[in-house]
C-alpha cells in the first residue's frame, strides 16, 4: 500500500466513514488511518469487535464468537505483524486431532489422506471411490448452482458427504451440504474441477506447481494451522480499536440514513452519514459499508437528492447458533479427550445426538479454566435445527449435558454453564448466492465512493473478512487517489 506524498500531506487528510466495528470494519479503519486518511467507525452495537466476542470470568476466558482463525490470508499475516500481535498468538495443543461421531461415539479423524485410507473410518467402497476418484468422478452437466452435496457426491460418494463434508460445514457454517452452493462457498475448489476435472488430481498438480514456483515474501510467511490469542480472539479487535482510537470509534450509532451530494462547481462528492443522532458530523469522502446485507437493505440511502432503492437486494438466509458454554470437574468426566473437537454428523442425530459439535476449550488452552475443571464450547441449532438455536436455557443445558455424556461420559450436572444466541450467526452462500454478489457490485458501481467489505463477500472466515476489510480500504485508497474528481 502507498504512503501518503508530501503533497497530500499539506492538504487536509480525506474523511471515510466506516459502517461497522467487527473485523472486517476494524481492520479497514486501520489501514484506512496508516494510510494517512481521516476515520470514523459507526458501530450499532454497544461494543466492538462483531462476532469476535471474549469472555473472562470467574477463572475462565471464553469466547461466544470465533473461537479460532487461520493465517491462509496474505493480509492476515501483515496485520498481526503490523499489531505487533505475535506474541499473543495462541496455538492450540494437539491442535490436529480431531473427532467426528460415528455410530455414537466420536472417532479420531485421519489427520491426511493417506492416513485417510489406511484407517476403518470410511467403507472399503468409499475408499475406493476415493483412489479411483481421477477415473471415475461423473462431470456435472446440468447444475451451475450445485449444492455441496452434489459437487462432493459426485467426485468421492454419499459416505464422505454424511460423514466428512456435512459435519465439517455444520461445524464452519452451520450450514448443510445440500443448502450451501459449492460455487460461492468453496470457489477454489469449485475452480479446480473446471481446471482438471478430479479434484485429487487438481490438488496434486496445484501442490507440485506451488512447490516449483518461488515463494512470494507474504506466502512464506503464511503458518499453517489454526490459533487464537491469550485472552481469546477479541485480543485481536480490541488492538485494533487501540490502533484506529476511541475517538474515532462510535458505539451505540446505528447508521439509519446515507445520503451521497455532489457540487456541481467544484464536482467534489459527498457522504452524509444519520445515526438518528449528532447529525452534524462532517461528511465523508468515502464509505465502507460492513453491516450484514440484510441491515444494509433496512437503511435509507439517497444519491443527489433522489431515493436509491435498495428493493434489488436478495433476502439472504441467515444461520442461527446458540453457543454454550459449560465446564465440569475434570473427576466428573470418564471419557475426556484430547485435541480441538468433535463434529456431530446430522446422520447422528439417529443416535440421539442434537448438538453440532464441541471444542475442547481447556484441552487446547489449559489457561482457560482453573486446574480442576475441563472447559467445552458447544454450538446448538444451525440449518440443521433452527428452532433449538433459540431454546431456554434449560432446556440447552439439558442438550448439552445429555451429548457430552454419550461422548465424554461426563457426569452429573455442569459446575458452570452460560450460552449466547447469534440470530444470525452466519449469512448462507445458498445457491441463489449469485445474486448477492450482483447486488454488493450494483451497489459498489452506483453508489460513487461506495465499497462493501465483511464476511457476506469472497468468505465467512475471520482471515477472509480481515482480508476483505483490507481490500476495500485499498480500494478507498486507489479511488481517493486517483477517481474522486471524475465521479460527481
Ligand atoms: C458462533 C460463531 C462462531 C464462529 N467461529 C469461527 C471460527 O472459529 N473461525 C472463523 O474463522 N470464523 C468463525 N466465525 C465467523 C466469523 O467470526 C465472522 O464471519 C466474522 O467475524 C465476521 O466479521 P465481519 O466484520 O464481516 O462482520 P460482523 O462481525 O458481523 O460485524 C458487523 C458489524 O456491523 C454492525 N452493524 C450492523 N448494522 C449496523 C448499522 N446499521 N450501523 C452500524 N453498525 C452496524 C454489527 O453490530 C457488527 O458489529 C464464527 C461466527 C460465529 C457467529
Amino acid at each position: 500500500m502507498a504512503s501518503p506524498t508530501t503533497d497530500d500531506k499539506q492538504r487536509p487528510a480525506k474523511r471515510v466513514a466506516v459502517v461497522g466495528a467487527g473485523v472486517s470494519g476494524l481492520a479497514a479503519a486501520y489501514k484506512l488511518k496508516v494510510h494517512g486518511l481521516n476515520v470514523t467507525v459507526f458501530e450499532a452495537d454497544g461494543r466492538a469487535g462483531g462476532k469476535l466476542r471474549s469472555i473472562s470470568q470467574d477463572g475462565l476466558i471464553w469466547d461466544e464468537g470465533a473461537n479460532t482463525m487461520t493465517e491462509s490470508e496474505a493480509d492476515v499475516s501483515s496485520l498481526l505483524d503490523d499489531l505487533g500481535l505475535r506474541d499473543k498468538q495462541q496455538f492450540p495443543i494437539s491442535q490436529h486431532k480431531r473427532y467426528i461421531v460415528r455410530n455414537g461415539k466420536p472417532v479420531l479423524i485421519p489427520s491426511n489422506p493417506i492416513a485417510l485410507i489406511q484407517s476403518s473410518f470410511l467403507s472399503t467402497q468409499s475408499k475406493f471411490q476415493i483412489l479411483l476418484e481421477p477415473i471415475l468422478w461423473k462431470k456435472n452437466t446440468s447444475d451451475p448452482q450445485e449444492s455441496v452435496g452434489g459437487f462432493f457426491q459426485r467426485h468421492f460418494g454419499k459416505e464422505v458427504v454424511d460423514y466428512l463434508i456435512d459435519p465439517v460445514i455444520a461445524g464452519t457454517n452451520a450450514a448443510d451440504p445440500e443448502s450451501l452452493s459449492m460455487r460461492h462457498a468453496f470457489p477454489e475448489l469449485w475452480d479446480l474441477e473446471r481446471k482438471f476435472g478430479s479434484i485429487i488430481s487438481g490438488a496434486v498438480q496445484s501442490m507440485l506447481t506451488s512447490k516449483s514456483g518461488k515463494k512470494s515474501p507474504s506466502n512464506s510467511k503464511c503458518r499453517r494451522g489454526s490459533f487464537s490469542f491469550f485472552g481469546g480472539m477479541q485480543t485481536l479487535t480490541n488492538a485494533l480499536c487501540k490502533e484506529v482510537g476511541q475517538d474515532e470509534l462510535n458505539l451505540q450509532s446505528k447508521v439509519l440514513e446515507m445520503s451521497y451530494s455532489c457540487d456541481d462547481v467544484s464536482k467534489i462528492g459527498n457522504w452524509s452519514i444519520y445515526c438518528g443522532q449528532d447529525e452534524n458530523q462532517q461528511p465523508f469522502d468515502a464509505v465502507i459499508m460492513t453491516a450484514p446485507l440484510g441491515n444494509v437493505k433496512e437503511m435509507k440511502i439517497t444519491k443527489r437528492g433522489n431515493p436509491f432503492l435498495l428493493n434489488f437486494i436478495p433476502e439472504v438466509s441467515y444461520m442461527p447458533v446458540a453457543v454454550i458454554i459449560s465446564a465440569f470437574k475434570k473427576e466428573n468426566v470418564k471419557r475426556p479427550l484430547e485435541g480441538f473437537g468433535v463434529l456431530v454428523p446430522a446422520k447422528e442425530q439417529e443416535n440421539g445426538l442434537k448438538t453440532l459439535g464441541t471444542l475442547f476449550s481447556s484441552m487446547m488452552f489449559p489457561d482457560r479454566a482453573p486446574e480442576d475443571l475441563y472447559l467445552y464450547t458447544t454450538f446448538i441449532g444451525g440449518s440443521r435445527n433452527q428452532q433449538l438455536a433459540k431454546a431456554s436455557r434449560d432446556e440447552l443445558k439439558q442438550i448439552v449435558t445429555s451429548d457430552l455424556r454419550q461422548l465424554l461420559g461426563v457426569e452429573g450436572d455442569p459446575n458452570f454453564l452460560t450460552h449466547y444466541y447469534w440470530s444470525k450467526a452466519f449469512p448462507l452462500y445458498g445457491r441463489n448466492y449469485g445474486s448477492v454478489i450482483e447486488a454488493i457490485q450494483k451497489m459498489e458501481n452506483e453508489l460513487p465512493g461506495y465499497f462493501y467489505a465483511g464476511n457476506h463477500k469472497g468468505g465467512i472466515s475471520v482471515g477472509k473478512a480481515i482480508s476483505s476489510g483490507c481490500k476495500a480500504a485499498e480500494s478507498v485508497i486507489s479511488y481517493l487517489d486517483h477517481k474522486l474528481k471524475d465521479e460527481c
